[in-house]
């Protein structure tokens, strides 16, 4: 008999961490919401160790801004009761007790393998640690991982926003062991109430494969056509039957960065696809991530916040 899964731990307070988070809590499931120690303390604040302090100031904020956001993140506010926050440096050893843990952090394939190499150290047995990665590699990430992390490893890939976006992708590795597979697709389905897909370990999947070709060639056919993004929303959103998440509209909501790193993601892994020209993204939208124009969790991105 498989162990239940009650606690839970989610590392990486941004955009899609937070809201993993508040949806485990709306599943009334204990959650730990890690990120890192914020750069440049100074050194009174790097004693700072309460849970709104400065040192958790990042996992506190993504909290903040789930209980804030709209749509609402949480069923009921009151489910951020059973959301805690920490960081990654004084608080990984309190992992060694937990079921699972989702792995949000940015999307860089070293951040996440330096922080798989911690993890294993650290967790007990049974826990299973699930990637929320768009589309990096199960094969790069494991690279020096033992057989045992392996077994319990998949990439449980949910979408934006979490808590209304049904779809959840699961992607097992050559290694993950059918058990855990099974343990992810029921808590999947019975606790967080998803539609359960199974991916294959193919750059970026089947989700954003498809999601992020539809938005480059959008991009690209604008450019061409002298469009605004204004002018494709207006086409893609209510007439096609997504008012809340026409083209850029979704852009702005998943981050420009997330968004760019998983079209290069493609653009590297697809060097033998006839439409990998698609996934080549352009120069003004390198030039808005430099400047921070990223979406909704900057100051905006396609369109100006608020
Ligand atoms: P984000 O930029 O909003 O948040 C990333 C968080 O990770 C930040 O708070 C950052 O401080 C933290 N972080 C960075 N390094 C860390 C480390 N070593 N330890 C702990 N925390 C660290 O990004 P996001 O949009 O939430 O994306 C997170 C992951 O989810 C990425 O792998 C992304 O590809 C994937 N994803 C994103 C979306 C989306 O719509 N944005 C959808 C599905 C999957």
């Amino acid at each position: 008999m498989s162990k239940a899964i009650r606690r839970t731990a989610v590392i990486g307070a941004g955009v899609m961490g937070s809201g993993i988070a508040a949806h485990f809590a709306n599943a009334g499931l204990e959650v730990l919401l890690l990120d890192i120690v914020p750069p440049n303390l100074t050194d009174a604040e790097k004693k700072d160790t309460r849970p709104g302090g400065a040192r958790n100031r990042f996992s506190a904020g993504g909290l903040e801004k789930a209980i804030k956001s709209r749509p609402a993140a949480f069923f009921h506010k009151s489910n951020a009761r059973l959301v805690s926050v920490g960081n990654t440096e004084d608080d990984l050893e309190k992992l060694k007790d937990y079921d699972l843990v989702v792995e949000a952090v940015i999307e860089r394939l070293d951040v996440k393998q330096a922080l798989f190499a911690k993890l294993e150290k650290i967790l007990p047995a049974h826990a299973i640690v699930a990637s929320n990665t768009s589309g990096l590699r199960i094969h790069d990430m494991m690279t020096g991982r033992t057989e045992a992390f392996k077994k319990n490893f998949l990439v449980m890939h949910f979408f934006n926003p979490v808590r209304y976006m049904k779809l959840l992708e699961l992607v097992a590795g050559p290694d993950t062991d059918p058990a855990t597979v099974e343990r992810i697709r029921r808590f999947g389905e019975d606790a967080l109430g998803k539609g359960i897909v199974f991916g294959k370990d193919t750059p970026n999947f089947v989700g954003n494969r498809i999601g992020v070709h539809a938005m480059m060639a959008v991009i690209h056919q604008m450019l061409q056509d002298g469009l605004t993004p204004e002018d494709v929303d207006n086409i893609t959103g209510v007439p096609l039957a997504h008012p809340k998440s026409a083209s850029f509209r979704t852009g702005d909501l998943v981050g420009l960065d997330t968004f760019v790193h998983v079209a290069q993601n493609c653009f590297d892994s697809l060097t033998n696809d006839e439409d990998r020209a698609v996934f080549e993204v352009p120069a003004f939208i390198r030039t808005m991530v430099e400047k921070k124009f990223l979406g909704d969790k900057t100051k905006g991105g396609f369109y100006r916040k608020g």
